[in-house]
């Protein structure tokens, strides 16, 4: 970093890449001076601005590579943005600030990490060891741990830091009264902690590197001059600490230097769950006066009924910046409808996307531009097991693949232990998961035994609790997870296999440790559990299904090539594919009933955002399915169609698939304990008797009783749904023959 050097002469200009370009992009790209923000919603052209006008800084000679600030949300995104400025440059770019806020962020507190009290060499932590580091400080401190658990805290601490607030700043607004009002006190301890490791968390790389720019006038003013242009894309997801070290970054002492360059779409705030405030986008213009708006109008990537689908979708939301969006490809007045395929089951659901893909291939479609997207992470299961099935290679992005998830291979284990005593590897996975206390010295005489005696460890332990080598409380719990496992194992003589795992992964306490994790991936880990167990009912035996589970994991390796993508909607950001399917749109899965319940209605919102981001995507093929029953445990219950298949115009879609009336919910066997409760489940189905819909109308405002979330009052009536606000259960759409007058 140094004082700049005045720009060399431009070099010759290669290649046509402004012609690339429409008007308003082009002005985009060519408004060099002063800060810019481009709004536009999806498709139209924001991230190829930037990288174009990344390249075009380059060839005229305005800076050099190293001079430009470049923040992208993923790295893969990033990977693209190198490789496409490469591309227009013709030469490959070296020495660049072009990544993700944490990793820019990393580099730049490198440089000055004694400002902050840590070396230049610091560790960076993982949530795992975040975790446990907090947990030693909350024991340090007394902190009873069941009231107030650690993953709790954590999750205060990443807000304040996502909100830029270190200890000793938290206004009183933001305060917690988490143990006894010592959120705070316990922060600024963990914080020490973390310096005496000379570490950070990932939250404080975005926090240290504001507070030694807002400190350090000198420091502020170097990077100042350092970075002529700032570009950042998908600027609607900004959190506020991002926010401010961008402006540090930004407000240049000379006005006709802060060449800031922000691309985004409020329509596609997506990660508010995360901190991201939209309100950053509302800001720029009086953060940077004179800021320069330029709107682009046109959609290049998809078909004109893919764009008037999403449109109309979106325009459902109220505080919206509102923009005009139209069809900007050269073919795309043709085009085909969005299909909505109505599903008897979740498996007739991946048998059609399947099959689809499977036609589509056939007829020369490139596998590497097909993309399923869903909403929950448990819904890969059913699409990965059907491509596997029918040998459609895929690839599982933002995440494992189901079989490969930590808790279920954790469950795997489990399964493979009960049934096979001498499966040494399972054992192991699972002796002290959970924690059962014990610890090192416990397996290492474990192994010994097993070594000494040429036993399986199953066995060696057998032979162990009836001595006294282990101290009495590690005896107690191998004792205690022996006696489970042939009870498990004896259970699946006359019980059946799926009972048998759910009783499993209850009584283990295995359901348990995650239920009282407090991260935020506990509850989609709880939600691959019982996808699981679904997935076993689909087999005759365990056996069967521990062998279906081998070759699923062999077959992992095969397949190089184009390969279909999976991956959550949020991870889907930013990319396109020519095909996409979109599963799962039903009440409670999409929009997600754990978000509204969290959210109210500026999570619908937020739903519908990412529904809008869905079909988005897509270039020329948007199939959206939903299912009307799915499986739980073995029950099988009905579902309703999501209330966006509602909100999508009707001119725009095509309906496919009858949809028939919910299925009368039978139990395959008797209930587990995991499934003995009838409770809501995420897909947002219910385990009771559907009556025939009701003759005699209910009206808003009324009072009625339902059969599982007890009383509530009727927000609104559409045909047979009915929106309540439960007293218990908080807001919910059901159907009205669930229903009746209270
Ligand atoms: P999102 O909001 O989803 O991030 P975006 O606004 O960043 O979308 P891009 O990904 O930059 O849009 O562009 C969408 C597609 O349109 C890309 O395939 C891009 O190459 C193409 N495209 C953009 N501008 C033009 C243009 N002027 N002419 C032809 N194609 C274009
Ligand atoms: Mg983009």
């Amino acid at each position: 970093m140094s004082a700049t050097p005045a720009p060399p002469a431009p070099p010759p200009v290669p290649g046509d890449y402004l012609a690339r370009l429409n008007p308003e992009q082009r002005a985009a790209v060519e408004t060099l001076e002063g800060p810019l923000l481009v709004l536009a919603g999806a498709g139209t052209g924001k991230t190829r601005v930037l990288t174009t006008r990344f390249a075009h800084i380059l060839l005229t000679g305005r800076a050099q590579p190293h001079q430009v600030l470049a923040v992208t949300f993923t790295n893969k995104a990033a990977r693209e943005m190198r490789a496409r400025v490469a591309a227009i440059i013709q030469r490959p770019v070296e020495g660049l600030w072009l990544g993700t806020f944490h990793a820019l962020a990393a580099r730049m507190l490198r440089r000055h990490a004694e400002l902050v009290g840590l070396r230049s060499d610091f560790t960076i932590l993982d949530p795992d060891d975040q975790s446990r580091l907090l947990k030693q400080v909350m024991e340090a401190a007394g902190v009873d741990l069941k009231r107030w658990p650690v993953n709790n805290m954590m999750g205060i601490i990443q807000r304040w830091k996502d909100r830029g607030l270190p200890p000793g700043r938290i206004p009183a607004a933001e305060t917690s009264d988490y143990a006894n009002n010592r959120a705070e006190a316990l922060y600024a301890a963990y914080q020490a902690r973390l310096a005496a490791l000379n570490a950070a968390d990932f939250g404080d790389l975005l926090l240290h590197m504001t507070e030694i720019l807002r400190g350090h006038a000198d420091v502020l003013e170097r990077w100042q001059r350092l970075f002529r242009y700032i570009l950042v894309d998908e600027y609607q997801d900004t959190n506020l600490v991002q926010y401010m070290w961008l402006r540090l970054l930004a407000q240049h002492a000379d006005p006709a230097q802060r060449n800031i360059c922000c691309v985004g779409d409020d329509d596609q705030s997506i990660y508010s769950w995360r901190g991201a405030e939209i309100e950053n986008i509302l800001r720029f213009e009086k953060d940077f006066p004179g800021a320069r708006i330029v709107r682009l109008e046109s959609n290049y990537r998809s078909t004109r009924p893919i764009l008037a689908a999403a449109s109309g979708l979106i325009a459902r939301n109220e505080g919206r910046l509102g923009k005009t969006l139209r069809p900007g490809r050269a073919d795309s007045q043709g085009g085909e409808k969005i299909r909505i395929v109505s599903l008897w089951d979740s498996e007739e659901e991946a048998r059609m996307v399947g099959a689809r893909i499977e036609a589509a291939s056939r007829a020369g479609q490139d596998l590497g531009e097909v993309a399923i997207l869903v909403r929950a992470g448990f819904q890969t299961r059913a699409f990965e097991e059907r491509l596997i099935a029918i040998g459609i290679p895929y690839r599982v992005f933002g995440g494992a693949k189901f079989y490969e998830r930590q808790e279920i291979r954790d469950a795997v284990a489990y399964f493979r232990a009960m049934v096979n005593p001498a499966d040494d590897l399972a054992f192991e996975r699972i002796v002290n998961t959970p924690k059962r206390g014990l610890g090192d010295t416990a397996i290492a005489t474990l192994h010994r035994a097993a070594r000494e005696q040429g036993v399986p460890l199953a066995i060696a332990a057998r032979g162990l609790v009836g001595t006294d080598a282990l101290r009495p409380k590690p005896r107690a719990a191998l004792r205690e997870l022996l006696e489970g496992l042939d009870r498990w194992r004896a259970g699946l003589e006359h019980e059946g296999h799926v009972v048998v795992a759910a009783q499993l992964l209850e009584e283990s306490g295995y359901t348990a440790m995650w239920q009282q994790d407090r991260s935020p991936e506990a509850a989609g880990r709880l939600d691959n559990l019982k996808e699981l167990l679904r997935a076993l009912g689909e087999f005759a035996t365990m056996a069967a299904f521990l062998e279906h589970i081998a070759l699923v994991m062999e077959n992992d390796e095969a397949a190089e090539g184009a390969r279909v993508s999976l991956m959550t909607l949020h991870a889907a950001k930013g990319l396109e594919f020519d095909m996409v399917f979109l599963p799962g749109w039903e009440e409670g899965l999409f929009p997600s009933q754990r978000s509204l319940d969290e959210g109210g209605a500026k999570a619908l919102e937020e739903e519908r955002r990412l529904a809008y981001v869905g079909i988005t995507r897509a270039r020329r093929h948007c199939i959206i399915s939903h299912a009307a029953n799915r499986r739980i445990y073995g029950n099988w219950t009905s579902t309703i169609p999501s209330r966006f298949l509602d909100e999508l115009p009707e001119a725009e879609v095509v309906r496919e698939g009858e949809t028939r009336t919910p299925a009368m919910p039978h139990s395959v066997f008797a209930a587990g304990p995991l499934g003995s409760r009838p409770r809501l489940i995420e897909a947002g189905a219910w385990e009771v008797t559907a009556r025939p819909a009701r003759a005699g109308a209910l009206q808003v405002g009324q009072r009625v009783f339902h059969q599982k979330f007890g009383y509530g009052r009727i927000i609104a009536v559409e045909d047979d749904r009915l929106d309540i606000d439960f007293e218990k259960a908080g807001s919910k759409r059901v159907l009205d023959r669930f229903v009746e007058p209270a």
